[in-house]
């Protein structure tokens, strides 16, 4: 902690004082002092913002109640706030209501001036006790001065509810059917095929899709070269698409909901000049997609053309059977890209040899692959085969 060695003139105004405080702080040169003594110093200067803080909200109360503002052309506190100090209009009407909720509650106003939390913390108090009314008792204010003395804001906000749940439950019970109110989820697709998802949830919706997302990623393994936030935008994509595996959704037009995709056997089999593939809902969508969607008919192909016929008649040798599958799991156990450990439920079958270019549905011819490694094998091209000791081996393209 720096020394600054500091007595005030008889004649200087308290600014003049804290001005010549701020100024000898800021003639010291850091680099010559150890970093670790910066702790100490951020510590005691976080208590004087608090406490400049809580000087400022006890002069807004004062500001506020005597009609202050008056002298200039502001018509309320608030105005004047936004005017003079650039708060924003919810910010400026926020001071105005701390600073007057505070006035009825001496502790949480000692504290605060004794720099002892922040601005938010006195905030979150002020808040608490104005939902609580009548109901504030002092009591209630010693708890949670105590809590914000001790704790970040979001641990705060905890104590806080579970203080009015055990005072006021029914004030709880109104705020969560309020934010469920306000729940949405929007979907929407640009020209470019992509889509965007913005939403909010309550916190129980919130708290199931955060356990499902979770339980989907899983601890990133060591390769796994992806951000956060693309995991778990595949985490929620794989929730998706295992609740139409799964067939449990309510039926759409009379049929179990399923990914439908329409292409040429010219287009699955990659031949020069074929037409893209569409996806209901989607753009057109690359050959390769649509040959990794068909490769395990876990999604159901739709095919036109002259073929078509051929198609529908053979499509069952194409379909994994059940027993085949549950060989496959058995056997690979898991995803066999090498160094995968997906387990199997998070797996498609993948045709080494693709069957639109003849490949068998066959054992040999198959491999699990997580979805991840299947992206990798047919839109980034890495290629797959048996090695002589019986694992698979990948090949960047
Ligand atoms: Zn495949
Ligand atoms: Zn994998």
């Amino acid at each position: 902690m720096v020394d600054v060695g500091y007595q005030p003139g008889p004649d200087q105004t308290p600014y003049q004082d804290m001005n010549q405080g701020l100024q000898r702080l800021r003639e010291e040169e850091l680099e010559a002092v150890p970093a670790s003594c910066m702790g100490d110093d951020m510590e005691e200067l976080r208590r004087h913002i608090n406490g400049c803080e809580a000087e400022f909200t006890r002069r807004l109360r004062r500001f506020d109640k005597g009609g202050g503002y008056a002298a200039t052309t502001a018509l309320t506190a608030k105005a004047w706030l936004r005017w003079k100090c650039n708060f924003s209009p919810s910010n400026a009407a926020d001071r105005v209501a701390v600073s007057r909720e505070l006035d009825s509650l001496p502790q949480a106003t000692e504290a605060f001036a004794d720099g002892d939390f922040s601005y938010q913390h006195a905030a979150m108090i002020a808040r608490t006790a104005e939902k609580l009314g009548d109901k504030m008792e002092a009591n209630a204010e010693t708890i949670l001065v105590t809590a914000a003395k001790e704790l970040d804001l979001s641990r705060l906000h905890i104590v806080t509810v579970k203080l009015r749940h055990v005072i006021d439950p029914d004030s709880v019970l109104d705020d969560a059917n309020k934010s469920h109110e306000l729940r949405f989820l929007s979907l929407s697709q640009t020209l470019d095929g992509v889509f965007y998802l913005n939403g909010r949830l309550d916190s129980v919706g919130g708290a199931i899709l955060q356990t499902a997302l979770n339980a989907l990623s899983g601890p990133p393994a060591l390769d796994d070269e992806r951000t956060p936030k693309q995991r778990r935008a595949d985490a929620l994509v794989e929730l998706a698409r295992r609740q139409l595996d799964g067939g449990q959704l309510p039926e759409v037009g009379g049929q179990k909901p399923h990914l439908v995709v329409t292409a040429d056997m010219a287009t699955l089999s990659k031949q020069p000049g074929s037409a893209a593939a569409e996806l209901e809902w989607a753009q057109p969508i690359p050959a390769e997609t649509a040959r990794r969607i068909a490769c395990d008919c876990s999604l159901t192909p739709v095919f036109q053309g002259a073929e078509s016929h051929q198609v529908a008649a053979g499509r069952t040798s194409r379909v994994i059977p059940p027993a085949m599958r549950r060989a496959l799991v058995a056997r690979d156990k898991g995803c066999r890209f090498p160094g995968c450990d997906r387990p199997p439920a998070w797996t498609d079958g993948h045709h080494l040899k693709h069957w639109a270019d003849g490949g068998p549905t066959l054992p040999w011819n198959l491999a699990l692959l997580c979805g991840r490694h299947h992206n990798r094998v047919h839109e980034e091209g890495w290629r797959l085969a048996w090695g002589s000791d019986g694992e698979l081996i990948a090949e960047p393209p």
